[in-house]
């Protein structure tokens, strides 16, 4: 846990969002600006800053993130339609909070490639 950080805050409780799963290692809320119908972030609960933070001990969690990500989405009946899955990192992706997290969007049809 990172005592400045957002995400870390909202995995503990401590910041409210709309929380759609909790388990031991991660969380999934909603989005508070979404950009699609459903628009989730799964993050791991351990603070790590994003991609460039990322080592072979990690395997096991960031299988269990986009496990969780397809389950996510399945019960919000996105399985079939479709949905976005997407990872930022640095200044050139938009990145704005250094705290991993994986972004979960559909409910309409995406462009590519994104902007
Ligand atoms: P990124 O640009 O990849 O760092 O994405 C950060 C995302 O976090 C943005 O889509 C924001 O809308 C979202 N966000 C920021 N603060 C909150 C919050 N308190 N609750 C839910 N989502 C948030
Ligand atoms: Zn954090």
């Amino acid at each position: 846990m990172a005592a400045d950080c957002i995400f870390c805050k909202i995995a503990t409780g401590e910041i409210p969002s709309e929380m759609v799963h909790e388990d031991e290692r991660c969380v999934v809320f909603r989005d508070i600006n979404p950009q699609a119908p459903t628009h989730l972030l799964v993050i791991p609960r351990a603070h790590i800053v994003g991609m460039a933070h990322l080592d072979a001990a990690d395997l096991e969690l960031l299988g269990h993130l986009l496990v969780v990500a397809g389950e996510v989405a399945e019960a919000e009946g996105l399985a079939e339609s479709g949905y976005r899955t997407v990872i930022n990192w640095g200044p050139d992706s938009g990145m704005e909070v250094p705290h991993l997290h994986l972004h979960v969007l559909g409910g309409r049809r995406m462009t590519w490639p994104p902007g």
